[in-house]
């Protein structure tokens, strides 16, 4: 009798991990947002509980995407290999970030939402460029000192370090593999921690989501901000999920997957991307939920921690429209050719902004500067960008999910 139900609970272990854990999330978003709404500032005191989460993901991230990394390179065994996989990668993130732009550009060209804003509300912040140009983003790289990355989390040395050192390891042969083997013990190990977190991943999103609205002011203060900036919110909204319809669309054109049976198993980090307004900090989370979807393993530990760090469409999508917006609200009608060059840049931008809140916002000053545009336009996006970027970061890890299993499939395929 034990033994049936042992094995019954084996089988249906997946499920009944995710089906309860999806609706402790979805109550966790729905009464965040109601509490946040009606109590306002009140809901502030749980802030607390969110940074705890966000805190403990957080702490996950550096040995999860170092044995990740090496396990994902090390088990394709040969420096060819790992060539094919990267290149397939990179022409995914190059293709759908270009692809997420466009979108962008044809929709803030189709509903114009910065003609007629008033530039009186203008507030001037003083942005900082950052990490910005093409030389800044080649040298981010690299790092003098990997501990010092570590502690500062720098992802992108990190990865570039750990696929160099896995593939070193594997022309080692026999040597090599006591490495390799303690590497895929440590990413078991990270997993299982993942898997406890995800317990708390309900009340963390809920306290992320009442603690922000109630930092904004509550429901009405929240209401009058976005309706102050709505044609611009709606542009920015209807292009993500345009562009989320065509991930969608490369996801069943190529892997062949069910979206509705993909999206079961990621509900939990798209919402837990939503609640946190950071990549990085989804991502154990979205390692997880591929991991259950059963995308091919290589691909998934390979592609997840390079996508949470340089892929971004959601970022690069935002970035065009709120350029054009600030173009169309200062009345200048930018030419097909600058147009073409924040196609350019935005992507820049985009892959150059870290997976943390608010990058974007911070990278958008190069979009700005190629076409000659006051930095200060920023001024006019500050009030509701906080809940955009809660949608642009959901759009960017559908993007490295749907990524995983696109790559995975044709990474098989050879
Ligand atoms: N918050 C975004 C992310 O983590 C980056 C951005 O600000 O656009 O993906």
């Amino acid at each position: 009798m034990s033994r049936m139900i042992s094995s019954k609970f084996k089988a249906k272990e997946g499920d009944k991990r995710e089906f309860p854990l999806l609706f402790a999330m979805i109550i966790a978003i729905v009464s965040g947002g109601a509490s946040g709404y009606i109590w306002g500032e009140a809901m502030i005191v749980v802030a607390w509980i969110g940074e705890f989460f966000l805190t403990a993901l957080k702490m996950l991230i550096v040995p999860l995407v170092v044995a990740s990394i090496i396990t994902g390179v090390a088990a394709l065994g040969d420096v060819r290999k790992l060539g094919r996989l990267g290149g397939i990668s990179v022409a995914y993130y190059a293709s759908t970030t270009l692809i997420a732009v466009t979108i962008g550009l044809i929709m803030a060209n189709l509903f114009q939402p910065g003609v007629g804003v008033s530039l009186g509300d203008l507030q001037a912040p003083t942005p900082k460029a950052g990490d910005v140009g093409i030389t800044d983003l080649v040298l981010s790289l690299v790092h003098p000192n990997i501990i010092a990355a570590a502690a500062e989390m720098k992802l992108l040395p990190i990865i570039v370090f750990c696929i160099a050192f896995a593939a070193a390891l594997s022309t080692l042969g026999e040597q090599g593999k006591p490495v390799v083997n303690f590497f895929e013990g440590l990413n078991h190990a990270m997993m299982q921690l993942v898997h406890w977190l995800m317990l708390l991943a309900p009340l963390g999103v809920f306290a992320l989501i009442a603690s922000r609205l109630g930092m904004a002011g509550g429901g009405d203060a929240f209401i009058a901000q976005l309706s102050g900036l709505a044609s611009y919110v709606l542009t920015v909204i209807s292009g993500l999920l345009t562009h989320a319809v065509v991930l969608a669309m490369l996801l069943l054109w190529i892997s062949k997957r069910s979206i509705l049976q993909y999206l079961k198993h990621l509900a939990t980090p798209l919402l837990t991307a939503f609640s946190t307004a950071s990549s990085s900090a989804t991502l154990p989370l979205t390692m997880d939920g591929v991991q259950a979807a059963g995308v091919q393993e290589q691909a998934r530990r390979f592609v997840l921690p390079l996508g949470a760090t340089v892929n971004m469409d959601g970022t690069a999508l935002y970035e065009a429209v709120a350029v054009m917006f600030i173009a169309q609200a200062m009345g200048i009608d930018l030419t097909l050719g600058q147009q073409l060059l924040v196609l350019l840049t935005a992507t820049m931008a985009a892959i150059g902004a870290a997976g943390i809140p608010e990058a974007g916002l911070v990278t958008m000053v190069i979009v700005l500067e190629a076409v000659g545009l006051p930095l200060e336009g920023i001024g006019l996006l500050l009030a509701v960008d906080w809940f955009l970027d809660r949608c642009r970061t959901t759009i960017n890890v559908w993007g490295d999910c749907v990524g995983a299993a696109v790559v995975g499939a044709l990474h098989r395929e050879k």
